[in-house]
């Protein structure tokens, strides 16, 4: 009969290592995956983390690394595979299939994050990798000297221009409200930027191009005036979506998707835990990802001891 491992961790992102570096640390047997090869999950995609405690300035592929080293040091690697059912999670023994493998664990940590959100409109599809991005850190550098525009108001909206101002001649932001979502000093960081106009109240309604991004179609939601930008690429930051396509139908989510669950990360079934972007919370961010990962293993323990 194969291994039954005491804990699975679904993840390898903040707070997936997080899950796993306690785990080890409480002595658990575990089964560790993640699809990617770089461990950090959405932070590799991101050029600079401010706000963790004692890392100013980090690049998100460093944090990654660091926290994936840690974890290796201690004896934890995940298995690069990606999950494509669970099976049996309201029982005891619960089952994790991949292409090639079924594995089974008494407990579930999912720490899947969450993947980008499309917009949805004629031309992203089509030219998805010929100008339309969604990570300037990863393709910005293609756009040295040219103009793009850069969709949403959030915080990675505001990241991404900023960084993309560094390189590009110019940088339009597109916001469909007249207020940023983003944190105030990001909001200072863009106002500086001489060569970044942000485009308020507005949507995009089309990328134009046949092989490569020649334009983008943009419409004031005011004034329901149409307009064509010539730009060379769109990087796309409307949010993200969470990562729960696997677990649907069995554990409780949200309205928006997320998995419903509090601080000690406990879901709707027993044993089956949710930690980082995945869950309701909040406030998103490395540190809150973090944290969940630990109070994940902590919770899994002792539903394992009998204890939760
Ligand atoms: P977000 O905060 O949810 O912002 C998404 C933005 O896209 C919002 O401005 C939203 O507009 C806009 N939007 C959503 N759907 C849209 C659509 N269909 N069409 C046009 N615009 C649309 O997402 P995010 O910026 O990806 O950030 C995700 C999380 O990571 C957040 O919690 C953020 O704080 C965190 N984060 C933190 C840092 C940091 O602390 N350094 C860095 C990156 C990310 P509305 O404003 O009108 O809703």
């Amino acid at each position: 009969m194969s291994e039954i491992y005491d804990l699975a961790i679904l993840g390898a992102g903040p707070a997936g290592i997080t899950a796993a570096i306690y785990a080890l640390r409480g002595k658990m047997n575990i089964l560790w995956i993640d699809e990617k090869f770089a461990t950090g999950g959405q932070i590799t995609d991101t050029s600079e983390i401010d706000n963790y405690p004692g890392m100013p300035g980090v690049t998100g592929m460093d944090l990654g690394e660091a926290m994936g080293e840690h974890a290796r040091r201690i004896g934890a690697e995940p298995v690069r595979e990606k999950v494509r059912s669970l099976e049996n999670l309201d029982q005891e023994v619960r089952t994790i299939r991949t292409k090639k493998h079924e594995y089974q664990a008494r407990a579930v940590i999912l720490a899947l994050g969450a993947a980008h959100r499309k917009l949805m409109i004629p031309g992203e599809e089509e030219l998805s990798g010929m100008g339309v991005s969604y990570c300037a850190t990863c393709d910005g550098a293609f756009y040295k000297d040219r103009v793009v525009a850069v969709t949403g108001g959030g915080d990675v909206a505001l990241e991404d221009a900023a960084f993309l101002a560094r390189l590009c001649k110019k940088v339009y932001i597109i916001h469909r409200r007249d207020v940023f979502r983003g944190t105030k000093v990001l909001q200072d960081k863009i106002f500086r930027c001489e060569n970044v106009e942000v485009i308020w109240d507005s949507v995009a309604e089309e990328i134009l191009g046949e092989s490569e991004v020649t334009g983008l179609r943009i419409r004031n939601i005011k004034t329901e005036e149409k307009r064509d930008l010539d730009v060379d690429g769109v990087f796309v930051a409307v949010g993200m979506e969470p990562d729960t396509g696997i677990v649907k139908g069995m554990v409780k989510l949200d309205e928006a998707g997320y998995i419903c669950a509090g601080e000690d990360c406990v879901t709707s079934i027993p044993g089956v835990f949710a930690a980082g972007d995945i869950r309701t919370k909040p406030l998103r961010q490395v540190v809150t990802a973090v944290a969940d990962g630990a109070c994940a293993a902590s919770s899994a323990m002792k539903y394992l001891d009998g204890l939760g």
